[in-house]
């Protein structure tokens, strides 16, 4: 008498049947599947891809900065070549006006008069447009010292991309060559293996989060850790050794080890 099928079968589908050898291969596939998720999660969430997305965040600030530091230090430069040339006017009207009263060519009292208050008036002009000449040139030296600073902080920025460059490409040689090898074993193992049993193991695998086979380890389903209830275990226990059981909570395939306790 056989063991009655919605155990081994589930809700509707037909059994299946692999020798026990081939389902304890498919734990392989499966744990060498689960390798090959992880390392390529561990790929996508390496550390050093968002170093390098938040060094080049700052680096781009960086250059904001830079460009309007280097716009500053043109406008100052235009600003304080406008104040060389104002002051020079100045000084060179000045200069006329004291040549004419050193060479004594005003004669008249009044007219000499106003020459005098002219040139006074100018040496406080000239005072005055020195000082904001003075002012444009400090704010000159502080816009280029800006434009040094962000310049070096570009060069020190640039310095750590390339590193954290470099280790990320060294963690990705590392991981592909371990998704590689697993891969690879994964193929060998699974080349062994009827195809019905791996077309049911990727549907499985495919609804549920990557896990489409487990063990059934002391009564417990490995997949969803549940306890096979007692009724379900004994049926099992009677299963044939090559029909695949299913977990009848979490619908995956469940392979009997020497830990089963079946
Ligand atoms: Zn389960």
């Amino acid at each position: 008498m056989g063991v009655p099928d919605r155990v081994t079968g589930h809700r509707g589908e037909p059994t299946l049947k692999a020798p026990l050898s081939k389902q304890r291969g498919l734990l392989d596939v499966q744990e060498l599947d689960f390798r090959t998720d992880q390392l390529a999660q561990r790929r996508r969430t390496l550390p050093e891809l968002e170093e390098i997305g938040r060094l080049q965040e700052e680096r781009a600030e960086a250059q904001g900065a830079l460009v309007e530091a280097r716009a500053e230090v043109e406008d100052l430069s235009r600003e304080q070549r406008k104040a060389d040339a104002d002051v020079e006017q100045v000084k060179a009207r000045r200069v006329r006006n004291q040549q004419r009263l050193d060479q004594g060519q005003v004669s008249s009292p009044k007219e000499l008069e106003a020459l005098q208050q002219e040139v006074e008036s100018l040496e406080r002009r000239i005072g005055t447009l020195e000082d904001e000449e003075l002012e444009v040139m400090e704010n000159l030296e502080h816009a280029q010292e800006q434009v040094t600073e962000f310049q070096s902080s570009i060069e020190a920025l640039d310095a750590s991309i390339t590193d954290a460059e470099k280790r990320r490409d060294e963690a990705f040689a590392e991981i592909d060559r371990d998704a590689e090898e697993a891969r690879a074993e994964r193929d060998r193992i699974a080349s062994g293996l009827s195809d019905d049993l791996l077309a049911l193991y990727e549907k499985i695998r495919g609804s549920h989060g990557g896990v489409g086979a487990a063990a059934l380890v002391r009564g417990r389903c490995g997949g969803c850790r549940l306890e096979i209830n007692p009724a379900d275990l004994s049926r099992m226990t009677l299963a044939a050794e090559d029909e695949v059981l299913r977990c009848d909570e979490c619908t995956r395939i469940l392979v009997r080890t020497a830990e089963s306790g079946v």
